[in-house]
């Protein structure tokens, strides 16, 4: 079997599918945990109560647990639980999305009015009236370069080949199997994980992932202020006079040594850019409308970004991801499509995306993630 690309994804497709005993080969065109993915930026936010569909607290929860494994073998902190809290008018859709999860899966969210928001967490002192806060004990900080990299220890430990340096040109799936063309000389396999994030659609035409440049920021306190991810956990919330757009931003308090991560939300529809060709420099004005909800939200950080990076997310049309096969005969699965919010499930994800490739019934019911649910995208080529 063969995995193509050792992203978030697949360096966990390969170690869950060495773990089982598959003799496998894991192939990315760069080193892992580099930065020219989606996978860069040092954090990303857990979340168990997830906003964006109810049956992706369980997939949440699983990948803690795998999480948790790969520091037993790594010896790495890669999930830090700071708990988070969700903030927006009710009715909104991080309200009621975060509400919709928790009720279904019976999780611990604790609802807090304004005032208790800003007793609680002062940070967050500055409000809309009629806000409310949805806390999430379980929420945090995991962190993507090192999870990668232990992932692909792990597999290699259990077994498995990587190849890295090297570029799959192309997956030509047959009645056979399936041929995975390199230059330096093809592979022949009886099946293979594609998870090669935003380049996904360039070998399997059938994923309708749009690759879209993104700049991540970073903030620095105020001269004096605390604004460690203690006094500011994990966050999701409105900017205060903008509740009745649909405008949030995300993001955690400085971890030690390190800044204040925010972000604007990720609202398309998206322009695709070439994943081989993102332009990694920053434009005049591209940062002014993070700089302003920075400054209309927290009055403890400097409001002009201190530090900032270029990341590709992958968007699917409805914003949740694909895991599966893409194939009727199972030659190909796929797993992405990110839509900005699949590194806290990426553990779980690679491990589903093993199952589906040796056949074995998934933890958890995953047919909203089903990459066929785009079946009638797909452009005919009949007639
Ligand atoms: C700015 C930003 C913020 C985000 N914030 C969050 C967050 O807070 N919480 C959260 O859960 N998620 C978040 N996400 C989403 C999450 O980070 C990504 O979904 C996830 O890391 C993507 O993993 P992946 O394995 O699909 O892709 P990647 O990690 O990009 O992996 C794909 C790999 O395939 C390789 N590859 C591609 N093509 C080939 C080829 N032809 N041959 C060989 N190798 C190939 C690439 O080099 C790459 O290593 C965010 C995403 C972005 C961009």
């Amino acid at each position: 079997m063969a995995v193509v690309g050792l992203g978030a994804i697949g360096s966990s497709a390969l170690w869950q599918l060495a773990a089982r005993g598959v003799d496998v080969v894991g192939v990315e065109q760069h080193e892992p945990g580099h930065d020219q993915g989606g996978s860069t930026g040092r954090t990303r936010l857990f979340r168990v109560a997830c906003l964006e569909h109810p049956g992706l607290a369980p997939i949440a929860r699983r990948s803690r647990e795998l999480f948790r494994e790969l520091e037993a073998s790594s010896g790495e902190e890669l999930l830090l639980e700071s708990g988070g809290i969700m903030i927006g008018q009710p009715g909104s859709r991080i309200i009621e999305g975060t509400l919709a999860t928790a009720r279904e899966h019976g999780l611990p969210v604790e609802r807090l009015d304004d005032a208790e928001v800003a007793r609680r967490l002062p940070a967050h002192a500055v409000l809309d009236e009629g806000d409310v806060g949805l806390w999430d004990p379980e929420a945090g900080v995991a962190r993507p370069e090192a999870t990668i990299v232990a992932a692909v220890e792990a597999a290699r430990a259990a077994g498995a080949r990587v190849r890295t340096g090297e570029r799959v040109l192309a997956i030509e799936p047959d009645d056979e199997g399936v041929t995975v063309r390199l230059a330096s000389g093809d592979l022949r396999v009886a099946r293979v994980v594609v998870a090669a994030g935003p380049w996904i659609a360039q070998l399997v035409p059938s994923a309708p992932v749009v690759p879209h440049r993104v700049v991540q920021t970073w903030f620095r306190p105020k001269e004096g202020r605390d604004a460690g991810i203690e006094r500011l956990p994990v966050f999701i919330r409105s900017v205060p006079g903008l509740a009745g757009e649909p405008r949030w931003i995300w993001g955690h308090g400085a971890l030690p040594g390190d800044l204040v991560k925010v972000g604007g939300e990720f609202d398309g529809p998206f322009d695709p850019d070439d994943p081989d060709a993102i332009d990694r420099g920053l434009h005049v004005g591209e940062t002014d409308d993070i700089r302003d909800q920075v400054a209309a939200t927290f009055p403890d950080l400097e409001p002009e970004p201190a530090a900032w990076t270029t990341c590709i997310m992958a968007h699917t049309p409805d914003g949740q991801f694909l895991v599966g096969r893409a194939d009727a005969a199972g030659r190909v699965v796929v797993a992405g499509g990110c839509s900005g919010h699949s590194f806290k499930h990426a553990p779980a994800l690679g491990e589903l995306a093993a199952q589906a490739a040796v056949g074995e019934s998934p933890a958890t019911d995953v047919a909203f993630l089903d990459p066929r649910r785009f079946e009638h995208l797909v452009p005919s080529t009949a007639g």
